[in-house]
């Protein structure tokens, strides 16, 4: 499996921002993973030019190729800003713009026509999770929004609890690794072989001082990181922690 760490800056960001990608790019050398930011539509460009050895990302892109769609991004305008990945169904786009499994599953598929990785938001709630239902949530999400095409090379699935995405809560070890085994094991039941290569991420109130023991559990691959991504100080030190996983 790719080790990826993968920084969503959401909604924060300006060119004076940039600087932060030059300090995590200084801060890389040849024994790190494949690190990937994925700053606000904005800087997609700026990033890209001085991003150096980390990958850029956009945060979101609409379905269709081009269109009547105000104030949306598609995925092959954000492939032309240099950018190679894309998050699709974050749990604040499921949340605050409504986004059902169907539509992430075609943001993933104009992704990967786009040419880009498709990194493919899941997670429960923790009303789900106490309901006992944390796993049929995620069969749902994934059956519903990774599309039938997903492979190791266009797609990363982000496992992202609710309730640990920037609340400093974190599931126990055994919470992820349960989650964790059961995504891979849903892929390798969906797809074909392959998909026991598909990197799968992490997310939710990552940092520096609990990266080893997340990146401990065997079917982590990596991590998607919000706040702790906003700066070198943060995200570096969870770079270096995947290095030594
Ligand atoms: C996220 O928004 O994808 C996320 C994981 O945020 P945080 O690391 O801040 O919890």
């Amino acid at each position: 499996m790719r080790k990826l760490a993968a920084g969503n800056w959401k909604m924060n960001g300006t060119r004076a921002s940039l600087s932060e990608v030059e300090a995590i790019n200084a801060a890389l050398d040849d024994t790190d993973p494949a690190v990937v930011i994925c700053p606000p539509a904005s800087l997609l460009i700026p990033a890209y030019d001085i991003g150096g050895k980390i990958g850029i990302g956009a945060q979101d892109c609409h379905m269709a190729s081009s269109g009547a769609h105000t104030g949306d991004i598609s995925a092959s305008q954000i492939a032309d800003t240099g950018a190679t990945y894309v998050i699709v169904g974050h749990s604040e786009r499921r949340t605050d713009h409504g986004e059902t499994n169907d539509m992430i599953k075609a943001k993933a598929q104009a992704a990967h026509e786009a040419g880009l990785m498709a990194i493919i938001c899941i997670g429960e709630t923790l009303t789900e999770r106490e309901a006992g239902e944390t796993l049929a949530v995620l069969g749902k999400q994934m059956s519903g929004s990774v599309p039938d095409g997903a492979t190791s090379q266009n797609t990363v699935i982000a496992y992202e609890p609710v309730w640990a995405i920037g609340t400093g809560l974190v599931p126990t070890l055994d919470q992820i690794d349960e989650a964790h085994r059961f995504m891979r094991a849903e892929l390798l039941a969906t797809l074909d072989e392959d998909a026991q290569h598909i990197s799968l991420l992490y997310g939710g109130s990552v940092k520096g001082s609990n990266a080893d023991d997340i990146f401990s559990v065997p079917d982590v691959d990596g991590a998607l990181v919000g706040g702790a991504s906003l700066s070198a100080h943060d995200f570096v030190p969870i770079i270096k922690a995947l290095s030594r996983a």
